[in-house]
């Protein structure tokens, strides 16, 4: 008989969640059982999309330390644990490297790349009292490729490798996991962003001459999380249509 995944009595913190990769992240882990908590930088939006996927939500911006302390420790205190958590949070700001402003670098490097370091530093211990935990880590493919216009986003996203690689050494034997996915070009808000003309040349650039959608990746996510993966770890999964 077929495997299925059940994730429940798991609980899962899933940092941008009110939309694209996080929210259907969010949704799969629902589905299989998990308690599921989304985060956003705003508390209206973030409550409201979690009660239209029946999730729980709160505002933490990954970029404020005490922010993310506090609601960390408020889940872990409420749930006595967090078995899972995606650290999916990103954000873009691009424009060529001669162009680019010192605010554009550092928003990139302190949300994408920082923002990891907060939330992780905090649930690593929770994690490693229980002696269990899943964490994965949100990457890209341009972190494997670069791409004019992104080296700011490309160096974080390269950089999460590092990390992923290296907490995974360090927490394996607590029975913690820690890998990533590192998607192509998936449809959300994100690449709605990129002019139409670059992403007809960018489609043809992919093998299955497509852009991926959020489930795709989703799908993959669940499958790290799960006991299915017991045995990855320090790894990453892409997810981009044969693009690399
Ligand atoms: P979206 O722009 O659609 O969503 C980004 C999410 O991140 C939103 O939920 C947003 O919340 C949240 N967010 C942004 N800044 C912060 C912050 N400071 N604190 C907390 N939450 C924050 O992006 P995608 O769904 O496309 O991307 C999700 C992840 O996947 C990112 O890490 C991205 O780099 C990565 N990725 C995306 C690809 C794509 O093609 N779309 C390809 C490869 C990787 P809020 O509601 O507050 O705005």
């Amino acid at each position: 008989m077929a495997k299925s995944i059940d994730l429940s009595g798991k609980v899962a913190l899933v940092t941008g969640g009110t939309r694209g990769i996080g929210r259907a992240i969010a949704e799969v882990l629902k589905e299989a059982g998990a308690t599921v908590y989304i985060t956003g930088t705003n508390e209206e939006k973030t409550k409201q999309v979690a009660e239209e996927i029946g999730v729980n939500g709160v505002k933490m911006n990954v970029c404020d330390r005490e922010e993310v302390k506090k609601v960390v420790a408020e889940i872990a205190k409420k749930e006595r644990k967090i078995d899972i958590l995606i650290n999916n949070a990103g954000i873009t700001r691009d424009t060529l490297f001669m162009r680019m402003k010192d605010e554009d670098w550092d928003a990139v490097i302190e949300t994408n790349l920082t923002g990891i370091y907060n939330v992780t530093r905090q649930v690593v211990p929770i994690m490693m009292k229980k002696r269990t935990g899943s964490i994965v880590n949100i990457s890209s493919v341009v972190g494997f490729t670069g791409n004019p216009g992104q080296v700011n986003y490309s160096s974080t996203k390269a950089a999460l490798v590092g990390f992923t690689k290296s907490l995974a050494k360090e927490v394996a034997s607590r029975g913690i996991r820690v890998n990533a996915v590192a998607p192509g070009y998936i449809t959300t808000d994100m690449t709605q962003k990129i002019p139409e003309k670059v992403k007809e040349a960018l489609i043809k650039s992919i093998p299955m001459r497509r852009e991926g959608e959020p489930s795709e990746v989703a799908d993959t996510v669940l499958f790290l999380v799960s006991d299915m993966a017991s045995y990855i770890t320090g790894t990453t999964i892409h997810v981009n249509g044969g693009l690399f």
